[in-house]
């Protein structure tokens, strides 16, 4: 009997919201299921704004894709008429042989990308609002900026819908299986059992309980956001002279952060890139201590010395990492006839959101895609070790 649908996507986070609407836009019956409400806080897809950039320092293989991802944000924004990118630029700043500096400038070199290299004179010069030390150099890349990670939700939720999605709101799934022979899937929630031919999953933080079956090491992890009200004002801080930034320091800690886009009293937004603690995305801390934040504070005063004034706010959100920190995009090794699994975005996945619902739609749809993803095989042994970085509670580093 054939199926009442062709897709299932389970999760309408990031990833999720993508896929359904590159999965409807190509003419598919799609039924999106989320356990929360539309773009919202509790997974990893908010807090007004995510960094873009083009010369990747993890590694040059995500170029393509992120030539394609500035594309679709493109059209994203000229489809539904929302302001989702802001390319005000952006700084890799560190010692030159740090990874943040070394590989953004391989990357760049690699793929052609337009880029400057700034020594630490020439970035407080065009920079005021920096301060690197003099060992310190940058990369300057015009075509980074930022994102907004709610907008970008809410636009192709907008979209999916638009082309005959239906989506499902405030029912999370409990359980799902494959039918006998792989001739379809179906999906289990609090409220009805749904069957479709295939399956995605995009369920971000929540991937160790859906997709145990991968045998992957997934760590979750808690993330503070900080916005901090500037001393002396946020005008040095505007995103039409602040540019975006990731700082390495000697010991390799990288911090980031954004221009103030959230008005005169808004603040600007940093945290620490990978610093996070193991969490549980149902027990999840959500309060922030005043040490994380005089942590972060204390990070900033030699390079943003004008940034922690006052705290506005602090928010959490929450990485899912795999020990090699690169994504899981595939067909599932266990079901390749009936799931397709997006995850492990190890906390710099947002970039790619447009490219990676096209990838899924062709992944459920053909079963392979044109884009390069051979980085993000569920099948590589890099993904059955635990995460080398891993931090304790107490912010140790484990070896
Ligand atoms: C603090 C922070 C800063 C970041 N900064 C950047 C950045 O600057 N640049 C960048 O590129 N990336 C950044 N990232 C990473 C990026 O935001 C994530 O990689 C991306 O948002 C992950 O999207 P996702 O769809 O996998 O997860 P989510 O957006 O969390 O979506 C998963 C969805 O699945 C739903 N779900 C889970 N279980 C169920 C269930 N049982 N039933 C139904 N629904 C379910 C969840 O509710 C959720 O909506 C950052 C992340 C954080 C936390």
């Amino acid at each position: 009997m054939p199926h009442p649908r062709d897709v299932i996507v389970l999760g309408l986070g990031g990833m999720g919201s993508a896929a359904a609407y590159h999965l409807a836009a190509r003419g598919h019956r799609v039924l999106g299921l989320e356990r929360f409400g539309p773009a919202h806080h509790r997974g990893s897809s908010h807090g007004g704004s995510r960094i873009v950039r083009q010369s990747y320092f993890e590694d040059p293989a995500y170029v393509p894709l992120l030539l394609r991802s500035y594309e679709l944000f493109a059209k994203l924004e000229h489809d539904t008429g929302r302001s989702i990118a802001t390319l005000c630029g952006g700084v890799m700043v560190g010692r030159p042989e740090s990874r943040t500096v070394s590989g953004s400038l391989r990357s760049a070199r690699q793929w052609d990308l337009p880029h400057e290299m700034l020594d630490a004179a020439e970035v407080r010069r065009r920079f005021p609002t920096l301060t690197p030390a003099d060992d310190e150099v940058a990369l300057y890349e015009a075509r980074a900026g930022f994102v907004r990670p709610e907008s970008t939700v809410a636009a192709h939720l907008q979209l999916a819908q638009q082309a005959g999605a239906e989506l499902r709101f405030e029912e999370p799934v409990t359980r799902w299986e494959v039918l006998p022979g792989g001739r379809g899937v179906r999906v289990h929630t609090t409220d009805d059992v749904y069957s479709a031919g295939h399956l995605v999953v995009c369920p971000g933080a929540w991937a160790p309980g859906l997709l145990a079956g991968l045998g992957a090491h997934f760590t979750v992890e808690r993330q503070v956001m900080y916005w901090f009200r500037p001393r002396g004002g946020s005008a040095p801080f505007a995103p039409e002279r602040h540019p975006v930034y990731v700082w390495e320091d000697a010991e390799g800690v990288q911090i980031y952060g954004f221009p103030a886009i959230e008005g005169p009293d808004g603040g600007a937004k940093t945290a620490f890139f990978r610093k996070g603690s193991p969490c549980d995305p149902e027990t999840v801390e959500r309060t922030v201590t005043e040490a994380e934040s005089a942590a972060m504070a204390a990070q900033l005063r030699t390079r943003l010395p004008q940034l922690p004034g006052s705290l506005r706010k602090a928010v959490t959100c929450m990485y899912t990492t795999t020990p090699d920190e690169h994504f899981v995009l595939a067909r599932h090794p266990l079901h390749p006839e009936a799931v397709t699994v997006a995850c492990g975005f190890s906390g710099h996945g947002f970039k790619f959101v447009p490219v990676v619902g096209e990838i899924v739609a062709d992944l459920a749809l053909n079963g392979t895609t044109e884009h390069p993803i051979a980085l993000f095989d569920p099948r590589r042994d890099a993904l059955r070790a635990p995460h080398r970085r891993l931090a304790t509670p107490e912010g140790e580093t484990t070896t």
